[in-house]
């Protein structure tokens, strides 16, 4: 295998936040960058050499960017596998069609996970409202319907048997299977959880593999609301999240990077959640804690140069910034970045929208617990 090097253009398929930090850190090794997205104003437009309009299901405008590159890669992993194959004939896509097949679909991710000895949190896969009426009395009750494919921030998944005033677990369920479109679901038992973690891992097409010292992610309301690194698990939990992260990628053959959503129970059981093949929420921190920064690392994989370093030089945490924060005001930014440690990144969507990530705080402190603090201090005074 060689290596793309610098001076060569890199496509991204998807232009949001996470293709325009990829594309930042390109520009600053010297790439060029072409990105493709629907919305010809997307956060990338701004930092790329070119910014081709078309849907993800697009093939002939996926084609169009690949023809243009020296390699493919993405920002999302709901790029029609048709537009992909229309890409790689013109240039590598990284990570591999057959791998994003697997990803995009919630059936064929957890089976996979389970049929590589992965640990998985129970679940049933759904093709019909009576396979989900089954599922729910065979799960206990408590359970998350999320669609097969096309989820994100917790979109596209209905809980069931959280509210105790609701009707019967058979309207639940038709409500749920009406609610998701009456498309192919994954129903999963609700898990009493201690804390998330992620685990970033990067491999080369050469095979050179390195995972990130894991991330611990706070959710509200199925959204991440913050995220630091390192996590601070016990070292018996953090080898074996290490372990399960590297065994995907090796298993995959991943060209590229993958985070790897893990749960811990109250009980101490490591479960993985969901594999996202492609810069992570969970990881911008990456970009204040590390040697290598996430879209660092993500720029050497798909170009197969030799991976970074990845240890911590400094606890580092970020907060999302989501549109609701706008609606009354714009936010004091002023008074955020008055606090030591504390960087902002905003990603240029101009309409803020209730739930639409506009941005993020970071911090970094002498513990991972003070840059959690800042972070969230910080955000309170915007
Ligand atoms: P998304 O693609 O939206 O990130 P996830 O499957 O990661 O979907 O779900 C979002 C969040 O919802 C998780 O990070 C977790 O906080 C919560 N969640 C999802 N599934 C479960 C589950 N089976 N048990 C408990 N919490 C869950
Ligand atoms: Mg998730």
């Amino acid at each position: 295998m060689s290596a793309i090097l610098p001076g060569a253009t890199i496509g991204i398929l998807g232009g949001g936040q996470l293709g325009r930090m990829t594309a930042m850190a390109a520009r600053s090794l010297g790439y060029r960058i072409q990105v493709m997205d629907p919305d010809p104003s997307c956060p990338a437009r701004f930092v790329v050499d070119a910014c081709f309009e078309g849907s993800w299901d697009d093939a002939r405008a996926a084609a169009d960017l690949a023809r243009g590159c020296d390699v493919i890669t993405l920002e999302i992993e709901q790029i029609a596998v048709a537009s992909l194959q229309a890409a790689a004939r013109f240039a590598p896509v990284r990570p591999g069609v057959a791998m994003m097949e697997i990803i995009q679909d919630r059936i064929l991710q957890k089976n996979w996970l389970l049929e590589h000895g992965f640990p998985v949190g129970d679940f049933c896969a759904i093709q019909s409202e009576g396979d989900l009426q089954a599922a729910v009395a065979a799960l206990g009750g408590r359970c998350f319907v999320k669609s097969a494919r096309g989820g994100y921030d917790g979109r596209s998944q209905v809980k069931i048997g959280f509210d105790k005033t609701a009707n019967s677990a058979e309207t639940a369920g038709q409500d749920a299977w009406r609610l998701l479109g009456k498309r192919p679901a994954v129903a999963e038992k609700a898990l009493d959880l201690e804390k998330e973690i992620s685990v970033m891992v990067a491999r080369t097409p050469s095979g050179d593999v390195r995972s990130y010292p894991s991330a611990a992610n706070h959710h509200e309301q199925q959204i991440l609301a913050w995220s630091v690194i390192p996590s601070s698990i016990p070292a018996s939990l953090e080898s074996k999240a290490q372990d399960i992260a590297r065994r995907i990628a090796e298993k995959m053959s991943l060209e590229g990077i993958l985070a790897v959503e893990m749960f811990i129970t109250r009980d101490g059981t490591l479960l993985v959640n969901e594999l996202a093949p492609r810069p992570h929420n969970s990881y911008h921190a990456s970009e204040r804690a590390c040697v290598t920064s996430q879209f660092e690392q993500i720029v050497r994989a798909v170009c197969d140069l030799p991976l970074g370093d990845v240890f911590v030089v400094k606890p580092a945490a970020i907060a999302n910034l989501l549109g609701d924060l706008w609606l009354d005001h714009e936010p004091r930014f002023d008074r955020a970045l008055a606090i030591p440690g504390v960087g902002l990144h905003l990603y240029e969507k101009h309409i803020p929208r209730t739930g639409r990530k506009m941005g993020h705080l970071s911090a970094i402190g002498e513990t991972p617990g003070e840059a959690v603090d800042r972070v969230l201090k910080a955000k309170e005074l915007l």
